[in-house]
């Protein structure tokens, strides 16, 4: 069996950004990946292949309240769920890291503090070459660095979005992004004219994913061993039960082969790690890997998230409209006692996907007419933890969730409050919701995955401690989303990179 200092599972944000981390170390690292590159082809930018024939989702069935699915998240790719996501990289705000009271319960407190992750945040909008402004964001925490990138440009019809908001007297701020360009970092030609954006793949490598920002770095260094098509099927603990001495996988071809390390970073996303901890239960541990608190795959969060496209007055000709955010309800505010959350643009929907999600156009237009009047808005409420709400397995060893929605008023309230807006914003009253983004009937997303492995400082209310490390095992640490004890309502990536760079420091001065 091959030996290394460190094995790591999985390729997204915590992976690849652990991969790049470590490599300067000089230890022998092996990153085991299920999946491989993903292909740059014409479907990357075709709606069709990718939201209609789901051309880039896993091929796996997961079940839920007796029903059988096709999830279509999340992405088996070197760089996972980031080959195709949004790149809307936000810090968390100061008081998500505190209990905040939401109407519909209690957002837990976190076992850090923002001016733990602060200079990690810094270091990871340098690595995913983050886009933004302070200063104009109400709820911004607060920040010892500036951006790193100047925030991207609004086009027309976004600048007077952006004016719109303000004449009504609120606070819209560029959304930060995460996006390489042009000659920023030297390694691209010409000014890369960005276009279909979140959900799609970007063959021209300008989205700043962990395989761009994390895998490709990593890989320069000599001592980084990349194995694609190696998916982890369990992790074997020593005879003390206290270590994991081995990782199996099977290769494309259906071989079982194990490696040894020293120490095993697990970053497999919040589902699937919850999953293998589960099916590498063995005689120390009955009941999964890492799982004495019985709270392996609970507090599954996800936010309450909904689409929305307002269909304007006048065309909106944006080729790139992901510019906008708007924060004034995310905690308390005039217009509710409680937290609503964060609405931002997303990219452009096209006719196709018009088509698709209203059927019926609006009243007196085509559907082409409304993908060319649109704005697109994401809007994001926190789920609040619940240890009902989580992933198990069947008998089969498939994935199955329990899952009820709570805290939806934030969600609708925000529903409204946009559409008490529209009027104001020179658009018609009647707004389409779209799920394509949601991806299925169910109440919960996939796409923005957390909290089966929270993190705290108590072995029985906790799976991992505040630096990641499981509590029942003295060399496996979890830097994906699972670690996440409450969702905030800010998308999660900027803050799993962060605790992965802390994480990261802590091995590498303490570990290695
Ligand atoms: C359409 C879409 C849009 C999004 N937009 C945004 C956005 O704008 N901003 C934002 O912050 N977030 C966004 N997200 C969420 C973001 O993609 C995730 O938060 C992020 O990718 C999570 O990182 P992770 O490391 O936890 O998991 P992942 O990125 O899912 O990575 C997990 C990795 O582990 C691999 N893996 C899984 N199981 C195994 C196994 N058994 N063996 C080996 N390898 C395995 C996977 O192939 C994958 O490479 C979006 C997601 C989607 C789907």
């Amino acid at each position: 069996m091959d030996h290394y200092d460190v094995i790591i599972i999985g390729t997204g944000a915590g992976g690849g950004t652990m991969a790049r981390a470590l490599a300067p170390t000089g230890k022998r690292i092996l990153i085991l990946e299920r999946g491989g590159y993903l292909p740059r082809e014409r479907e990357n930018w075709d709606t069709r292949a990718v939201f209609i024939e789901h051309r880039y989702s896993p091929d796996e069935t997961w079940h839920h309240a007796g029903k059988a699915f096709n999830p279509s998240h999340p992405h088996y790719y070197v760089g996972g769920s980031t080959k195709v996501y949004g790149a809307a990289l936000l810090r968390l705000r100061e008081r998500d890291f505190e209990e905040v009271e939401h109407a519909g319960g209690v957002s837990p407190a976190w076992p850090i503090t923002y001016a733990d992750l602060e200079p990690y945040y810094n270091r990871a909008e340098k690595w995913y070459y983050v886009h933004g402004e302070a200063g104009l964001d109400p709820t911004e925490p607060p920040r010892s660095e500036p951006f790193p990138y100047a925030p991207l440009p609004h086009e027309p019809r976004i600048e007077k979005l952006n004016r719109d908001l303000k004449a009504l007297g609120l606070n819209p701020y560029p959304l930060p992004m995460g996006v390489r360009l042009g000659t920023e970092d030297g390694a691209q030609g010409p000014e890369t004219v960005l276009s279909l954006f979140d959900g799609y793949p970007d063959p021209t490598l300008s989205k700043a994913d962990s395989h761009v920002c994390g895998i490709i770095p990593a890989l320069e260094h000599d001592n980084v061993t990349l194995k694609t098509h190696h998916r982890v099927t369990r992790l074997n603990t020593d005879a003390t039960g206290r270590r994991v001495a081995s990782v199996t996988a099977e290769t494309a071809g259906g071989d079982q082969v194990s490696f040894s390390a020293d120490t095993v970073v697990l970053a497999a996303g919040a589902i699937n790690s919850a999953a293998l901890l589960l099916r590498s239960a063995n005689e120390h541990h009955p009941d999964g890997l890492a799982n004495s608190s019985g709270l392996v795959g609970c507090h599954y969060m996800s936010h309450n998230n909904q689409t929305f496209v307002a269909v304007g007055e006048e065309p909106n000709d944006a080729i790139f409209q992901k510019t906008l955010a708007l924060a004034d309800f995310y905690f308390e505010s005039d217009a509710w006692e409680h937290p609503m959350g964060l609405i931002q643009m997303l990219g452009k929907v096209d006719e196709l996907l018009m088509k698709f999600e209203s059927p019926e156009p609006l009243g007196g237009m085509t559907h082409a007419e409304m993908a060319q009047h649109s704005l697109d808005f994401w809007l994001q409420s926190e789920d609040l933890p619940d240890a009902e709400n989580r992933v198990a397995l069947n008998a089969a060893g498939e994935i199955e969730f329990h899952y009820t929605a709570n805290n939806l008023e934030a969600r609708d309230r925000l529903t409204e409050t946009l559409r008490g807006m529209l009027h104001d914003l020179g658009c018609r009253d009647d707004m389409v919701a779209i799920s394509y983004y949601l991806g299925q009937q169910f109440p919960f997303n996939l796409a923005h995955q957390m909290g089966t492995l929270r993190f705290g400082t108590d072995p029985a209310a906790s799976v991992l401690d505040p630096l990641c490390r499981a509590h029942d095992l003295d060399n496996l640490y979890v830097t994906d989303g699972g670690f996440f004890v409450s969702a905030g309502a800010v998308n999660p990536t900027l803050t799993i990179i962060a605790q992965t760079l802390r994480v990261a420091d802590h091995l590498t001065a303490e570990v290695l």
